[in-house]
């Protein structure tokens, strides 16, 4: 059974579902904690499958890899949807890395496979670069039957870190990489506008230039 027949109940178990999410800035451990907890239901011997958003290529493009090099095979995904056309009945764990690339359909995703008695564990980015909520995670936050919220260390001053600081120049929501691009800050390090801030910088570089060659 395939598709959407699969998300009516989940009638072999009875079990109930529900849904885990796991947020936090980049290098919190969040990857990590996503590989820890499906490696011990796979020991539990429960049928687990992973999910990733296809957006997200940066270390392995079939697997989700943590910054210090754990790795777990994954299935790409483009769209939430996608998530419940690959879910096979009997999966009993779902987890999704990534989420915040997944839209706003990650939250009926979600409830759906819950609804229909599996565990989802689901891993994001609770804020963007510029510090703000990062739909859909806050509102999934809001849906979700237990909440983890990891913090990494400031890369400044070596206190817990809630932030993603961004260090080139962009104002795009989304630009992935992880070498370089971004850095763990703490709240007093956290320089929000510091790639508008670059953006600025270089237009202004630009222009002396162009005086320079005159
Ligand atoms: P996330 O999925 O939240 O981006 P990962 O699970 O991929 O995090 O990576 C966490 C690992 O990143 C840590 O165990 C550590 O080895 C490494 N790391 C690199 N920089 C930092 C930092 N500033 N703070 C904490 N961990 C860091
Ligand atoms: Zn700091």
């Amino acid at each position: 059974m395939r598709g959407t027949e699969v998300w009516r109940v989940d009638i072999v178990k009875g079990n109930m579902g529900w849904i885990e999410v796991v947020v936090g800035p980049m290098f919190s451990g969040k990857s990590e904690e996503l590989i820890r907890r499906l490696r011990r239901a796979e020991i539990a011997r429960q049928r687990v499958q992973i999910f990733k958003p296809v957006i997200d290529q940066r270390y392995s493009v079939n697997g989700i890899v943590s910054h210090s090099g754990l790795e777990l095979g994954s299935d790409l995904v483009r769209t939430a949807e996608e998530i419940l056309e690959k879910v096979e009945p009997r999966t009993e764990v779902i987890g999704i890395d990534e989420g915040q690339f997944l839209g706003d359909g990650l939250l009926s995703t979600c409830n759906k496979l819950a609804d229909a008695g599996k565990r989802v564990i689901v891993t994001g980015l609770d804020t963007d670069f510029m510090g703000r909520p990062f739909e859909p995670m806050p509102r999934l936050l809001a849906m979700a039957e237990e909440i983890t919220k990891l913090l990494a260390i400031c890369v400044r001053c070596g206190n817990p870190a809630v932030h993603t600081q961004r260090l080139v120049a962009s104002e795009e929501l989304i630009v992935v990489g992880a070498g370089g691009m971004y850095e763990a800050r703490c709240r007093r390090c956290f320089e929000p506008n510091l790639s508008t801030q670059k953006i600025d910088e270089e237009k202004a570089s630009t222009v002396k230039v162009r005086a320079a060659v005159r």
